[in-house]
């Protein structure tokens, strides 16, 4: 029997951080084994405003090494990228007579990103139809997100059920969504009411040197009253980093607080400092032989994918009994 699907996405926007290692790549590591797991890396939807000059393909290969170098394996994670599977944007044109822009305009990401008039353009605003097409493609069982994409994952649910009604089949299977309790949103250390984020400059990346990550840690805000313990209203900063601490040890929060009982702030970053190094150095190691496999390996998968992709596009066709040209024969054409 086939294993159930587990589907995320990650821009190609700069280097993945640890934000993105305690949100969901060790999720997806510790769970692999169980699950046919897929990663899309979302260069499509990094171009949500006009530019030239990011090398999207280099990204994605960097991005797809680092991945399998912390720990995901060739046989359970397929790692692609977007924009080689055509049959995305596709779905997201099938799927955007329902949504209305103005649910559209309500999401909250649309309206951070949205500086001004000018950034707030089209590719921006039909960002979350896009994503529903990402997940809704390919029947994923699973979908793990970190908590700033909620209101995405909740529109994809009301899009699909709307097409699934209109049509009166469940054509389109809508996943269990997961965003994890703890490490779904770890903050920037500058600024810990911000999320930590690739596109930001403030944020430690999984290729940092550990003299790198020292000074970041240092820096890392925190509060005068020197007591070590989790409360992210009044202590955001250290509730940040104990978060970091407890998740990279895989421990729950108290078992962290327990072990730091009686330090200060400046030995708790100095024992911050050494774990995270010790981590990432670690997939830092195993990053360069990835990057010498990755384009062989990235062009197995797409291949792999694009099948898949196909065929549920082909069965959408053939079951609305839209987009398929009849043959002379009698039959259906379905591309
Ligand atoms: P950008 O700033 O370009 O949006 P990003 O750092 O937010 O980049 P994404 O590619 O948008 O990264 O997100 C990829 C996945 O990682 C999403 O599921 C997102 O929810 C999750 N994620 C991103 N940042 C964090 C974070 N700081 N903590 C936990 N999960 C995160
Ligand atoms: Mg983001």
């Amino acid at each position: 029997m086939s294993k159930p699907r587990f589907f995320t996405g990650i821009q190609p926007t700069g280097l993945l951080t640890l934000g993105h290692y305690c949100g969901v790549i060790r999720h997806l590591v510790s769970l692999q084994d169980n699950y046919e797991v897929i990663i899309m890396i979302a260069d499509l939807h990094a171009f949500t405003v006009p530019n030239s000059v990011l090398n999207y393909h280099e990204r994605c290969y960097e991005m797809a090494a680092l991945l399998y170098a912390c720990g995901l394996k060739e046989e359970n994670c397929k790692i692609f990228c977007q924009s080689q599977v055509p049959e995305h944007l596709f779905l997201a044109h099938l799927l955007s007579p329902f949504v209305t822009v103005g649910s559209l305009s309500h999401m909250i990401q649309y309206k951070e990103k949205k500086k001004n008039e000018e950034t707030g353009n089209l590719a921006l605003l039909s960002y979350p139809v896009l994503m529903a097409a990402d997940i809704l493609l390919y029947d994923a069982d699973l979908v793990i997100v970190g908590q700033d994409q909620r209101q995405h994952l909740e529109l994809t649910s009301i899009i699909a059920r709307k097409f699934n009604n209109f049509f009166g089949q469940n054509l389109l299977k809508i996943p269990q969504f997961i965003i994890p309790d703890q490490g779904a949103k770890i903050m920037d250390l500058r600024n810990p009411t911000k999320k930590m984020s690739k596109s930001e400059t403030d944020h430690i990346s999984l290729l940092d040197t550990p003299e790198i990550i020292k000074k970041k840690v240092a820096r890392a805000v925190t509060d005068s009253e020197n007591k070590i313990y989790y409360h992210p209203r009044k202590k955001p900063g250290l509730s940040n980093l104990l978060t970091i601490y407890a998740l990279l040890n895989g421990w729950e929060i108290s078992e962290a607080e327990k072990n730091l009982t009686g330090l200060g702030y400046d030995q708790f970053k100095s024992k911050l400092t050494q774990l995270v190094s010790d981590k990432l150095v670690a997939i830092q190691k195993n990053y360069d032989f990835w990057r010498t496999m990755i384009e062989v390996l990235l062009e197995k998968n797409t291949n792999y994918l694009r099948t898949q992709a196909g065929n549920k596009v082909n069965l959408l066709k053939k079951e609305l009994k839209i987009f398929s040209l009849p043959r002379k024969n009698g039959k259906e054409q379905n591309n």
